[in-house]
């Protein structure tokens, strides 16, 4: 059977090398006579595979020893009630950075727990979300007990250009669509958090970076598997983790450090994104709705500005070997997710089939 260029925005394709490691290793993981899938999680093998997974990513992110790495569950979605849940400590309010439909998600999820204000947001923007709102320190207010933002938006491919000045107050990322796809300076953000079924392996993994002295501030009704003290206590084992996740999670770990880290994956994902993009520059058929300077490097938007023929669009490219393109359902389009595994030649292919589609269906003048 043909491997096919999955461009879906997650899951998403794992690089080609991790799947084969994982198929050799999957009857009999090292000597231990089973696969991980069957291992109980308290063994000193499954240990030694979630202690190379925090290893691999300390590494690969270069994260600072005053910060915990959690490996959790129930998606970065359950990630909009924890951050408040913990991080509403001091006075109860938070500013909410909207950039697109999942730190709106964020932002209402966190009104239930404290007095939560939108301190900027794109929603006004022209097509809605195509760009990120720039922020300056005076637009937080002072007694905030944190600033969240996504870093990347999946559905609209926006990307933040800066990390927005927040002084003193924490700033929490959403990093879901981008984590480990380049360099990214762990230190100037209090909490990063990322489901990890784009960049980093199969669904059921989420990923939490945070700041030690934001642990363990979390309300007091606050759900155990919620509470970041617990977890860091229990070394992410306070129930069964998402262990077949993590042990993939530490292979793609390997397979970027091997490769040359997150220097190399910056290279790599920089050329498909500019191969792309130089391609919607240069033509008129397609058009990129996404502000030049806020462009994603993972999530790449294009219209033909017919419906209809973006649906065909789709739909052909899915039949010559190219799936998962269509845009979310509340953008329409298309939507060409690039992440660390997706090849060079994937990208070539797709901006070839563009070419082909654009002289095979002209458009009908006005
Ligand atoms: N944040 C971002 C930026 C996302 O792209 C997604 C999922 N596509 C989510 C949050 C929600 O993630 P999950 O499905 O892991 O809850």
């Amino acid at each position: 059977m043909n491997r096919v260029y999955n461009f879906s925005a997650g899951p998403s394709m794992l690089p080609l090398e991790v799947l084969e490691k994982a198929q050799a290793e999957l009857l009999c993981y090292g000597d231990c006579g089973m696969s991980v899938m069957e291992m109980s999680h308290r063994t000193p093998e499954f240990e030694a595979i979630l202690a190379d997974a925090e290893a691999g990513l300390r590494k690969l992110m270069n994260i600072p020893q005053n910060y915990k790495v959690l490996f959790l569950q129930g998606g970065a979605s359950t990630q909009f009630a924890s951050v408040p849940l913990n991080l509403l400590s001091d006075h109860k309010c938070a500013d909410y950075i909207v950039s697109g439909q999942f730190s709106k998600k964020a932002y209402l999820e966190a009104k239930k727990y404290g007095d939560i204000a939108i301190a900027a947001s794109s929603a006004g923007a022209t097509p809605t979300f195509s760009t990120v709102p720039e922020t300056k320190r005076s637009d937080f207010r002072p007694d905030a007990d944190y600033v969240h933002m996504c870093f990347n938006n999946t559905i609209y491919g926006t990307k933040f250009h800066y990390i927005p000045d927040t002084g003193n107050i924490p700033l929490v990322a959403d990093m879901s669509s981008c984590i480990i796809s380049e360099p990214i300076d762990v230190s100037k953000f209090a909490l990063i958090y990322a489901g990890a079924q784009k960049n980093v392996a199969p669904a059921g993994l989420t990923i939490v970076i945070v700041r030690e002295d934001l642990v363990g501030n979390a309300r007091p009704d606050t759900p155990a598997m919620l509470d970041y003290k617990e977890m860091v206590e229990a070394g992410s084992m306070y129930n069964t983790p998402p262990c077949f996740a993590i042990y993939m999670a530490k292979l793609v770990f390997e397979w970027i450090l091997s490769i040359g880290g997150l220097e190399e994956m910056k290279r790599r994902n920089e050329k498909k994104a500019s191969l792309l993009y130089d391609y919607l520059d240069t033509q008129n058929y397609y058009t990129a709705p996404v502000d030049k300077k806020c462009r994603s490097m993972m999530n790449v938007v294009f219209v033909t500005g017919d419906a209809e023929l973006d649906k065909k669009f789709a739909k052909e490219a899915a039949a010559a070997g190219l799936k998962n393109l269509k845009g979310h359902r509340s953008v329409g389009g298309m939507r060409a997710s690039i992440y660390n595994a997706m090849p060079y030649e994937g990208v070539e292919a797709l901006v070839a089939f563009m070419k082909k589609f654009a002289a095979e269906n002209p458009k009908i003048q006005a």
